[in-house]
């Protein structure tokens, strides 16, 4: 589709190059190879216009039979993702995926407007839930089956995982690894269920850091050399020197990646690495952070340590997942920095830990026993807190997604837990800047918002374990402005 434009453009700029859209020929040899040229360049003009209809095929069926034009919400009392307290008894219109409407005496629509009412009694209507830190490709699947198991069964087994995530309430993940992009479009187009996924492709880290899951015969690697599985599969990035972390953190900004995500320290599930470990140098973590900021987005790391927390900071990271071993001063240096602090409720949980190597399970105590102090160093620091859940592996606990979120009442009271897990998320998501693949606001129930929302039987202001059991205590779940469920008498 930009052929044309292109070949323009190359003329003009005519220094010893012609560019097409996938070539760099000298000069000299385009005479020769004029005609070959031609043919190529047809065919490079074929493939473009291919690319101008890169949408699902139109006869695929629609995945849902979800009403999505407009809908009405009467009587809800609304959390509206920020003040601490439910509003007056309201009405809120939805007008294609976007919060038209909001007011505390009836909305009266057309009957020939095909507006879809829903009788709330009093229900509570708040955002969709967003999780800051999810696996979408990852959380439900055993590691051995990721390991060995053809890759489109693996995205099969993850869609099936979106759509239970969605029907969790969580309308909106910030995916921090695996190859998810394919998903994340399969979703927007209608083809399959699940949340807006604002991914980051592959991890990336160093060899022998956290993203690091060779076994120990496939090392030395030759330089040049063919790719590992994880890194084929799209989950890992082994890169090694700024050069490297710069070209692959490339490479995920050009599969849409919205945030690049590097490991910058020991992990607990990874076998080669130990916890108190920094991984990369600043100058690796710079080339990333620049190939970021000129996308116009941002660098997260996974860290726990002080010393790898402020060596991200240094190298102008935004964002910490994790930092569970974190000291006072650096959570102050975070604080007066502005550095997000995507933290998740990591405490000691029988059926994960049972799963666990040895090894893990050590690492794992450590975390565990950071994650409390924490939280009351956020909470004293007033850090910019995220929530996530982050789930690896185990189905089960993908299942409880939401019980993790309600685990929050510990340090939180339920408004700012759920402050947090919607309009604050909300605030992290767009840190994506002009590359964020849903411009608009997340998180809030507010006129002019994206229509995410969930109608709550019960007040979860009163009550945050409400949301720990979706099935039961949501009645609807909208995003984008389509209904994916609603079990309201009708
Ligand atoms: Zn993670």
């Amino acid at each position: 589709m930009h052929t044309t434009e292109t070949a323009t453009r190359s003329t003009t700029r005519g220094a010893g190059l012609v560019r097409g859209p996938c070539l760099f020929l000298p000069a000299t040899a385009v005479s020769q190879m004029l005609g070959c040229w031609l043919v190529l360049a047809a065919l490079a003009m074929a493939l473009c216009q291919t690319g101008q209809a890169q949408e699902a095929p139109a006869a695929a069926p629609p995945a849902i039979s979800a009403r999505s034009g407009a809908a009405l919400f009467q009587d809800v009392r609304i959390f509206d993702g920020r003040s601490p307290a439910l509003s007056v008894p309201s009405h809120v219109l939805v007008r294609g995926n976007i919060i038209d409407r909001i007011s505390s005496s009836p909305i009266i629509v057309d009957v020939d407007d095909d507006v879809d009412v829903i009788a709330a009694g009093g229900r509570v209507l708040m955002p969709g839930l967003i999780d800051a830190h999810w696996h979408a490709f990852m959380a439900a699947t055993p590691m051995p089956l990721l390991l060995t198991a053809e890759p489109s069964y693996l995205h099969l087994l993850a869609a099936r995982e979106a759509e239970a995530t969605l029907m969790r309430g969580f309308t909106t993940v910030r995916d921090l690894g695996g190859p998810v992009t394919g998903l994340k479009r399969a979703i927007d187009e209608g083809v399959s269920i699940g949340p807006r996924i604002y991914p980051s492709g592959a991890v990336i880290s160093q060899t022998s850091g956290h993203g690091d899951f060779r076994f120990s015969f496939e090392l030395p690697r030759t330089p040049g050399g063919p790719l590992s599985h994880s890194e084929l599969a799209g989950v890992a990035a082994i890169a090694d020197s700024p050069d490297e972390v710069r070209l692959r953190a490339r490479e995920q900004l050009r599969l849409g990646a919205s945030q690049i995500k590097l490991m910058a320290g020991g992990g607990v599930s990874s076998p080669y690495n130990p916890i108190e470990s920094t991984q990369y140098t600043e100058a690796e973590i710079r080339a990333a952070v620049e190939a970021a900021e000129n996308w116009g987005t941002y660098v997260t790391v996974h860290a726990y340590t002080p010393r790898a927390i402020r060596q991200a900071i240094r190298a102008g990271v935004k964002v910490i997942e994790h930092g569970q071993l974190v000291d006072e001063e650096t959570v102050r240096m975070m604080a007066e920095m502005g550095i997000w602090w995507s933290l998740q409720p990591l405490t000691y949980d029988a059926d994960v830990f049972a799963r666990m190597s040895p090894a893990s399970q050590e690492k794992a105590l450590q975390v565990f026993a950071g994650t409390d102090s924490a939280y009351r160093l956020a909470r004293k620091y007033g850090v910019k807190t995220a929530f996530g859940a982050d789930i690896l592996f185990d189905a089960a606990a993908a299942s409880r997604q939401g019980a993790y979120l309600a685990s929050l009442a510990r340090w939180y009271t339920p408004a700012e837990a759920l402050k947090m897990a919607t309009a604050d998320n909300g605030e992290l998501m767009a840190l994506s800047g002009f590359i964020n693949p849903y411009p608009g606001r997340l998180g809030v129930v507010e006129e002019g918002a994206l229509a995410d929302l969930l109608l709550v039987d019960g007040d979860p202001l009163a009550d945050l374990e409400l949301v720990a059991d979706p099935d039961r205590n949501f009645s609807v779940i909208m995003k984008d402005g389509t209904i994916y469920k609603n079990t309201l008498p009708r």
